[in-house]
């Protein structure tokens, strides 16, 4: 994706208040992340463990949400798949939660998905980054069949956060 400035990515959440979104945490090293490698850019908050944040471009549109992790922990012996992009991790995946966006969120909706806990999913996708022996299914897809599926995953979890109803 191309490199995002921290105006662009806060500009960009759908799912918190406009208060909120100011003040929320972006890391300060955007300019050095690897931008050529990530399909979406996804963070959590150092100060705040339970905050996570992902932003993406979505029919050319930037789409940022507001994550929270879930206190119902995945076992840190177990292994758990990320529903984003399909690496199995032990203990290094998270159920995150994301407020809906608009009259739903305020009565409360909310979407969930297991994703990696760092949010790194692009670079585990590319071998960038590794999370462990057994990491990998071992598949027959391309790395552009993963990355798309990723991608297409990721899509699929913003449309259900922005989603009316
Ligand atoms: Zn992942």
């Amino acid at each position: 994706m191309k490199a995002l400035t921290e105006r662009e990515i806060r500009s960009a959440f759908v799912n918190c208040s406009k208060g909120e979104a100011k003040r929320l945490f972006v890391p300060h090293d955007l300019a050095e992340r690897p931008w050529d490698d990530l399909d979406f850019f996804g963070w959590r908050d150092p100060q705040a463990p339970d905050r996570g944040y992902l932003v993406a471009e979505i029919d050319g549109d930037l789409r940022a949400l507001a994550l929270r992790a879930s206190h119902s922990t995945v076992g840190q012996t177990r292994r758990s798949m990320c529903s984003l992009c399909v690496t199995t991790h032990t203990g290094g995946v998270s159920l995150l939660v994301a407020p809906k966006a608009g009259k739903a969120g305020k009565q409360g909706n909310s979407v969930g998905a297991y994703m990696c806990s760092d949010l790194a999913c692009s670079l585990y996708v590319r071998g960038k980054k590794d999370a462990g022996a057994g990491s990998r299914l071992h598949e027959t897809l391309t790395l552009e069949e993963k990355i798309e599926r990723t991608t297409a995953n990721v899509a699929a979890f913003v449309a259900k956060v922005t989603a009316s109803g």
